[in-house]
């Protein structure tokens, strides 16, 4: 079967106004771009897709994921990754213990030697090889995001949402970055939505891009 993520027919509201409306499906390995201005709506999208909407917000439609209506269910029960800005990683776990604490501790990785030699593999994948240790505040930029990746990743997300997880990286880093994160995406048949303000971020995501309006 092949996994999709499906807004259907939403339309969401704050303070009772319309911010948005939205119907589309969006197939695994398929990177829908959102677009638009400060205050469009960009992440309250992506918070009502993960199910934290805050307070002053109401919506209606549904999100499915894999041909199951999953909108009333908590969010940890969504299985949908998210990556920001900021890779938000615990300074006092080591990036192994960063990676292990968002893994399902399920049949494939039931002990922690399992655990662990997965995520050397996964660490060598993306050029951190041995990098296990370290702290993540001893790590640069653009380590910590290969390893926020990586913890989305692990953690077996059924799509990913992405919030301007590049800008702030500088040009070459963000490049290379980026490709890393789709080349996985692709990979892994992820269907995913990214928000940007940045054009080569859309190009780069060859998919189909939406803009929203004030
Ligand atoms: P974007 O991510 O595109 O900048 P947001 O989704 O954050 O936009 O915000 C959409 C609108 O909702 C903006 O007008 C913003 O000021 C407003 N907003 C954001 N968070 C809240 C909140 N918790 N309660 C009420 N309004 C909010
Ligand atoms: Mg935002």
């Amino acid at each position: 079967m092949q996994s999709s993520l499906q807004i259907k027919d939403l339309q969401l509201y704050r303070q009772g106004e319309l911010l948005l409306s939205l119907d589309e499906q969006i197939v695994g390995g398929e990177i829908l771009t959102v677009m638009g201005p400060s205050g469009s709506g960009k992440s309250s999208l992506l918070n009502w897709l993960t199910g934290t909407l805050p307070n002053g917000f109401t919506a209606t439609g549904e999100v499915w994921l894999n041909d199951k209506n999953v909108s009333h269910l908590p969010t940890h029960l969504r299985h949908i990754g998210v990556l920001y800005q900021d890779a938000l990683l615990f300074s006092h776990l080591s990036v192994a213990g960063n990676i292990a604490f968002a893994m399902p501790k399920g049949s494939k990785n039931s002990n922690k030697k399992q655990r662990r030699e997965k995520i050397e593999q996964a660490l060598a994948q993306v050029g951190l090889a041995g990098m296990e240790d370290r702290h993540p505040d001893n790590l640069s930029g653009g380590q910590q995001a290969r390893v926020a990746l990586l913890r989305t990743l692990l953690s077996e997300p059924k799509a990913i949402l992405l919030d301007e997880p590049f800008s702030k990286l500088d040009t070459q880093l963000r490049v290379d970055t980026r490709q890393l994160v789709f080349e996985q995406i692709r990979t892994h048949k992820l269907p995913a939505i990214m928000v940007t303000h940045d054009h080569s971020d859309a190009e780069a995501a060859k998919g189909k891009v939406i803009h929203l309006d004030l």
